[in-house]
């Protein structure tokens, strides 16, 4: 296979398989992040991107292997994964609505140890500093997406895992919140991206995969794959 991502890696998923039930919804999936790269994962509804997620953080069973740092987590708990560094920002957001944006944030700091990255956070979210006795119900829907993220960073992760982070955001909005991301890679956080919006999440990331029917179709860097015929007419509107 061409164009594989090689370098030092922090997070190998091999053969990975995850199912509810009788269905299977990630069947056998092999990917690779290397330290310091931003890559993303794109695939219509349904393709079994957010499941990927899931499986690797450890929030669902799987079969096949994830390795972290060159450790293999099958038997690592949760928990215990943040604790080393992984946090998942997920789809939902999960945000406390009725707390305000600051308790939030520290509410990201409680899931590892230390007071958390609190001035770090709203330097690189000065909008979340402005309104940080704002109950978070009443942010944005950009504003959430970002205190969600502000939340993930407080705990200083090493992998930053995304879901969608573009659902229901306007075009500007989306922009926005990848730069942000964008920037991160240069603060040595290594982010793992699954999107919808295939256009935007490869336009800031190294290293691409397809994902269809819960298997890689296509993987190579992202500006080539952004060139796919095959990938631009089924992704990119092309
Ligand atoms: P979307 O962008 O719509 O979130 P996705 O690519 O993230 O899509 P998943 O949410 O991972 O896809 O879903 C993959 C498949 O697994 C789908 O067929 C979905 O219906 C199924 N699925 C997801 N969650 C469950 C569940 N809790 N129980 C049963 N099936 C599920």
């Amino acid at each position: 296979m061409t164009g594989r991502n090689t370098g030092e890696l922090l997070l190998r998923v091999d053969d990975l398989h995850v199912s509810y039930g009788r269905v299977e919804a990630v069947r056998g999936v092999n990917l690779s992040v290397g330290a310091g790269q931003i890559v993303s994962v794109i695939g219509a509804n349904g393709a079994g991107k957010s499941t990927l997620l899931a499986a690797v953080m450890g929030a669902l069973p799987s079969r096949g292997t994830v390795e972290y740092g060159g450790r293999a987590l099958r038997h690592v708990p949760l928990e215990s994964r943040v604790a080393a560094g992984m946090t998942l920002v997920p789809e939902r957001r999960e945000l406390f609505g009725a707390m305000t944006v600051e308790d939030n944030l520290r509410l990201g700091a409680y899931t590892r140890r230390g007071a958390g990255d609190l001035d770090g956070v709203y330097a690189r979210f000065p909008r979340l500093r402005e309104r940080r006795t704002q109950h978070a119900g009443t942010l944005s829907g950009g504003e959430q997406q970002m205190l969600a993220i502000g939340r993930a960073l407080m705990a200083r992760p090493r992998l930053l895992l995304l879901d969608e982070p573009s659902l229901g955001l306007a075009p500007l909005i989306v922009r926005e919140i990848l730069r942000i991301v964008a920037e991160l890679r240069a603060s040595g956080v290594t982010v793992l991206i699954v999107e919808q919006n295939a256009r935007a999440a490869l336009a800031i990331s190294d290293y691409g995969y397809v994902l269809e029917g819960g298997q890689v179709s296509a993987e190579g860097p992202a500006s080539r794959l952004a060139d796919d015929p095959a990938v631009v007419a089924s992704y990119l509107g092309g």
